[in-house]
């Protein structure tokens, strides 16, 4: 039970505004009115084992796991002034399941206590399905979670053994039909692709598999590479050699295809939904500049035009949280050049592209003139379109987002 005395003034000081992304007023946000309510990410930094291609921050060590709930919800007390309205709750991670049911309650429950929550929120979970049970899982559901994210990954015993995932592909369909079971009825699945070995048959097959189960949603991520990682290790060791660029362009060129004839919607580079009403509602905050704030070690915060980012190690964090000292190690001011980037990359990642009035208006700048050229270049190859004063990637284009966006951040803007 949360309770608003355990957070006394000397272990509950407010944010300084020199540390608090969301100092700036709301009408000096650099966002648009109708997309003003912000998100709470919450970081859970444990997990059972560290899966090689993986560069998020979690340790295997559980000893800290009290602690640093109470630490979560006191970094949540600190902020309880931030004065906006939250209308969704992520818990990611690391892997937020390794957490019991009871603490996964308490901290939503928290949650409410201390952030002014719209009414109906989507507050997602992600789990990984070697650390689920029907009773967590129908626990987490009665906790108030009304959206689950499982990271399946494949369905495929030998992709999972190269990815070192904990879970079998039996284990992945198990814990999806426990969460159908306990009540979910938006849920997700992760996929990852671009394994070396992998063919586009060998992917369709888990494509087909995840279709099964029918998800409202679904999250398609190339196998990358992250410097720090055993796998990058491996790669400049020569121990695993990465598909080629050619098998890399048709797997996504196939992803796209197959979900969007199965009638998925592409709303994203690496995300797919079964409607409108499923797109996932937290994530989209980070790709159209709209404020969230990040809580729990590593987690990042965003105000439009402030970024900070809380302390990674998690004693430093309790530590710094247990003595009053906001856990933020990081922050900056985005300059306007930098927006301007940002903004263009998070809108070409969307199927929506780029609201070039939004632009415009931000920026005092004129898209259309500034890009003219890009513009008609990409628009020839048809890899852009400009429809509904909106620039947005073709499905051409988006296998070529990284090598788009470097020329629309190549140009000078005066
Ligand atoms: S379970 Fe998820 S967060 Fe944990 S190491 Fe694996 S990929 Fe990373």
């Amino acid at each position: 039970m949360v309770n608003l005395r355990d957070y006394p003034d000397h272990l509950n000081p407010r944010i300084p505004d020199s540390l608090n992304p969301f100092y700036y007023k709301p009408e000096t946000r650099n966002q648009k009115p109708e997309t003003s309510h912000a998100g709470i990410y919450i970081h859970i930094p444990f997990c059972v084992k560290k899966c090689p291609y993986c560069d998020f921050y979690s340790i295997t060590d559980h000893s800290l796991i009290k602690e640093f709930v109470d630490a979560l919800i006191h970094e949540m007390a600190m902020y309880s002034e931030a004065g906006l309205l939250f209308d969704t709750l992520y818990i990611g991670g690391g892997t937020p399941s390794v957490l019991k049911a009871d603490y996964i309650g308490r901290i939503i429950e928290a949650a409410f206590t201390f952030f002014n929550i719209a009414p109906d929120p989507e507050i997602t979970i992600e789990i990984n399905p070697g650390t689920v049970s029907p009773g967590s899982l129908k626990s987490f559901r009665q906790s108030g979670i009304n959206r689950i994210n499982i990271g399946v990954q494949s369905f495929q015993d030998a992709t999972l053994k190269f990815l070192g995932r904990i879970h079998s592909a039996e284990e992945g369909e198990m814990a999806i039909k426990w969460a159908r079971s306990a009540g979910f009825e938006n849920l997700g699945i992760d996929l990852i692709y671009g394994v070396p070995g992998q063919t586009v048959k060998s992917w369709i097959f888990d494509l087909e598999m995840a279709l099964r189960f029918e998800p409202e949603h679904l999250s398609c991520y190339m196998l990358t590479y992250e410097h720090g990682t055993p796998l990058y290790e491996d790669l400049k060791n020569g121990r695993v050699k990465p598909i080629s660029e050619s098998l890399a362009a048709s797997l996504f060129g196939s992803t796209g295809a197959f979900l969007g004839n199965k009638g998925y919607i592409h709303y994203e580079i690496s995300n797919f939904s079964r409607s409108e009403e499923k797109i996932s509602r937290h994530n989209t905050k980070y790709w159209a500049f709209t404020p969230y704030i990040g809580l729990g070690p590593s987690a990042h915060s965003f105000c439009g035009t402030r970024r900070s980012r809380n302390r990674r190690n998690v004693s430093d964090y309790i530590q710094n949280v247990k003595a009053g000292i906001p856990p933020v190690e990081t922050k900056e001011d985005l300059t306007r050049e930098q927006q301007i980037i940002e903004a263009v990359f998070l809108g070409l990642r969307q199927k929506c592209g780029i609201d070039i009035g939004f632009f415009n208006e931000n920026f005092n700048l004129k898209f259309e003139d500034i890009f003219s050229d890009i513009i008609s270049d990409l628009s020839r190859k048809e890899l852009i379109v400009i429809r509904d004063n909106r620039c947005a990637l073709t499905g051409k284009g988006m296998v070529l987002l990284d090598s788009i966006c470097a020329e629309f951040v190549c140009r000078e803007h005066e």
